[in-house]
């Protein structure tokens, strides 16, 4: 209802002092109600509930959340994009910047399913160079990536923009200044 999704919104908790120059949202204060954080899977849940997809991938720490709730909805699996160094076994890699940080990401091409229809995850979709490096990370390894879901999206920060050029469609829960 909307009042559900008006409280859930209403949890959101943001902090100017954690990442210097961003006002950064915190998620957990959502995710801790456990009547908010149903209401926000089950909204996901409904909107793919029509189709099918072999994986979910969602990039480290906060893009494991909606993921894994997902994949087993779905009854798909679950891949992990990683910060460096946290994949065991021969891993591909790439740089991404995001709204607050440098990272380097990878991914274990052996957890891509070749040719399977991937569903990536996050909490944030900011300037969205998190997701554009870790859906090209998908690509490389043979997955197929055509729709991202996060629980929030800064339109003006231009991450939208940059799913929409790379052929991704962006379903997000919460939009926020
Ligand atoms: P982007 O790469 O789109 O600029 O930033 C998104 C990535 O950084 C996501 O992985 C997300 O977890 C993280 N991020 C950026 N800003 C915030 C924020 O305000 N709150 C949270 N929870 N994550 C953020």
């Amino acid at each position: 209802t909307e009042q559900s999704l008006m409280r859930a919104m209403s949890l959101f908790t943001f902090n100017s002092t954690f990442k210097s120059n961003v006002r950064f949202c915190d998620i957990f204060s959502m995710t801790s109600d456990g009547a908010a954080f149903q209401y926000c899977c089950d909204e996901f849940i409904e909107e793919y509930k029509d189709q099918t997809f072999d994986q979910m991938a969602g990039t480290d720490a906060r893009g494991f959340i909606l993921g894994a709730v997902l994949a087993h909805q779905y009854g798909a699996g679950f891949v992990p994009i990683r910060k460096l160094g946290k994949l065991p076994g021969e891993v591909i890699r790439l740089d991404s910047t995001s709204e607050y940080a440098k990272n380097k990401l990878e991914l274990n091409p052996s957890h891509v399913k070749k040719d399977g229809k991937i569903l990536f995850t996050d909490d944030l979709l900011a300037t969205g160079g998190t997701a554009q490096s870790s859906i090209k990370l998908i690509r490389q390894a043979g997955g197929q990536v055509e729709q991202a879901a996060f629980l929030i999206s800064i339109p003006k920060l231009g991450g939208e923009k940059k799913m929409t050029d790379m052929g991704v469609k962006v379903y997000t829960l919460f939009e926020m200044e």
